[in-house]
């Protein structure tokens, strides 16, 4: 099969780079850009109409904060279609910031709502990935849902390709192994983004060399493992020909990547080598035959000239589990107490997911097996003794299974975890007499609660966070012990993970 014609109706008008497709439609004044910009569909017959949202009293469920008093909003950054985003710098620090603000008018109907909801989730999911926008918060007042993100100065990827005249073939596969690091990212986390095109990469900054990160996750979804997807999603040019047929999955992604990095190269003599062993991949039309983001990554096109830094990451909730493993057992307890007082709350839908599509069996506990599929279904490549290892680290109870919460706690981002009123509530979990010491006694009773309360346990904690040596734990060390990273301490995680 032709590449042509493996690319189908999608490209053949991004190929007339010199004809800008002017679209009334667009109520956005964008200059004329080569590329047409295509505006996402999202059309789903079996959705409810026009049900208001009056049962629900506000759309995050948490009462409205006034952005005005935390930020300075500045001029609007870009629009699509639901939100504009404006600059905005946050008052306390000085901090610059975009702010996407959705109109609650606008989200009329129960799907829109639990849209919005959903990309939340999926931002905060997803922060800390390389490549993908830094999450800072949301807040609602009467008019508005505001999404307060990292700011990317830089502009849209496309619009520099085309500022810049030329661009090599190495800076085209750096910028492909960016987009095909996100797809990877998300895949690996459990969300479908659904939406990949140019118009959501951005530039972080305006530096010759700026990493590009995506944006936009207003049409993803978590995956959950074996269902298909009917949602007819997407944009025009980019979208994968099973989408049309609705009914797909995750391999939409890599489609869409493959179009983006198609028309980068379309535009590139002399024409690549390489590169369209690549895209021939990326592009085949049946999902089931089509190279996946990981193996993409490993692809000697994209590979090519690549350095450490560009060298796929692991993701973060790998990392995260890797980290978990050298803690104390004390820490390790404590954020369990914490991850289990969390562990209804929206902001960790996705590790839900995670954990389900995980436990194939849907025993609620997953067996080293299960983590071993696991992985590697989402392309880690980690050996065997690497995955016992974690699952020693994770499985903190020692019943040889990890369960929902002892996931949860291994995974969730620190920075959660590590909140201040957390440490008060876990603080106070083991402090039972309420003392301002957690005494030996106390650390006994809590550890034996979760079948870990042998006296070299103890001893070990004891002597690892009882900095002032008097026998007790106070308030501060433990603050401490918390806080305290990961590559310090007995500093062998990295010796550890690399034997
Ligand atoms: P929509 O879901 O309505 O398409 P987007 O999230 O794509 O909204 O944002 C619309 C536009 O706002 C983008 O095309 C971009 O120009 C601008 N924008 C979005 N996020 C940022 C950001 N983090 N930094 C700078 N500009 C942004
Ligand atoms: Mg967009």
């Amino acid at each position: 099969m032709g590449l042509c014609q493996s690319l189908g109706f999608c490209l053949r008008r991004s190929h007339s780079h010199e004809i800008p497709i002017s679209s009334s439609s667009e109520s956005s004044p964008r200059p004329s850009h080569p590329f047409p910009k295509t505006t996402p569909q999202h059309f789903n017959p079996s959705s409810s109409k026009g049900t208001s949202s009056s049962g629900i009293g506000t759309i995050l469920l948490k009462p409205y904060v006034d952005v005005t008093t935390i930020y300075d909003l500045d001029k609007e950054l870009g629009r699509g279609q639901f939100g504009i985003t404006y600059l905005c710098t946050e008052k306390a620090t000085g901090r610059k910031y975009a702010c996407k603000s959705i109109s609650r008018r606008k989200l009329s109907t129960d799907r829109d709502i639990e849209d919005v909801r959903r990309e939340i989730s999926i931002m905060q999911h997803l922060t800390g990935q390389p490549n993908i926008v830094e999450f800072k918060g949301a807040y609602e007042d009467r008019q508005n849902v505001h999404l307060v993100m990292e700011l990317c100065s830089g502009g849209e990827l496309f619009d520099r390709i085309i500022a810049k005249g030329s661009y090599s073939e190495r800076q085209a596969a750096s910028i492909c192994r960016q987009v095909v690091n996100v797809v990877n990212a998300c895949h690996f986390m459990g969300v479908m983004h659904r939406d990949l095109k140019p118009e959501n990469f951005l530039l972080v900054s305006k530096d010759e060399i700026s990493p590009i990160k995506a944006t936009d996750f207003g049409l993803s979804v978590f995956i959950e493992e074996g269902r298909t997807y009917k949602d007819l999603v997407g944009s025009a040019y980019y979208v994968a020909p099973e989408v049309l047929n609705r009914k797909y999955g995750k391999e939409i992604d890599v489609w869409s990547a493959g179009v983006i990095l198609y028309i980068l190269l379309s535009g590139v003599p002399p024409f690549w080598g390489g590169a369209k062993d690549l895209i021939r991949k990326m592009l085949a039309r049946d999902p089931k035959k089509r190279i996946t983001a990981a193996q993409a990554l490993e692809h000697p096109w994209l590979k090519e000239g690549g350095d450490a830094s560009d060298k796929p990451i692991d993701s973060a909730v790998l990392s995260r589990l890797k980290q978990f493993r050298v803690m104390n057992k004390l820490k390790k307890l404590a954020l369990k107490v914490i991850a289990e007082s969390l562990s209804t709350e929206e902001e960790i839908k996705g590790l839900q997911q995670m954990f389900k599509n995980i436990d194939t069996d849907g025993s609620g506990t997953i067996t080293l097996g299960e983590l071993r599929d696991g992985l590697a279904r989402l392309g880690s490549k980690l050996t065997e003794t690497e995955i016992k290892q974690l699952m020693d680290a994770a499985d903190v109870d020692n019943s040889g299974t990890i369960d929902y919460i002892e996931f949860i706690t291994a995974t969730m981002h620190r920075h959660r975890l590590e909140r201040e009123e957390n440490i008060v509530k876990a603080f106070q979990f083991f402090d039972k007499d309420n003392s301002g010491f957690i005494t030996r006694d106390e650390l006994r009773q809590a550890m034996t609660q979760y079948g870990m309360g042998d006296e070299a346990t103890i001893d070990e904690v004891i002597e690892d966070v009882d900095t002032d040596k008097d026998g007790r734990i106070n308030y501060e060390e433990f603050v401490a012990m918390m806080k305290r990273g990961t590559h310090d301490g007995d500093g062998n995680w990295q010796r550890q993970m690399n034997s």
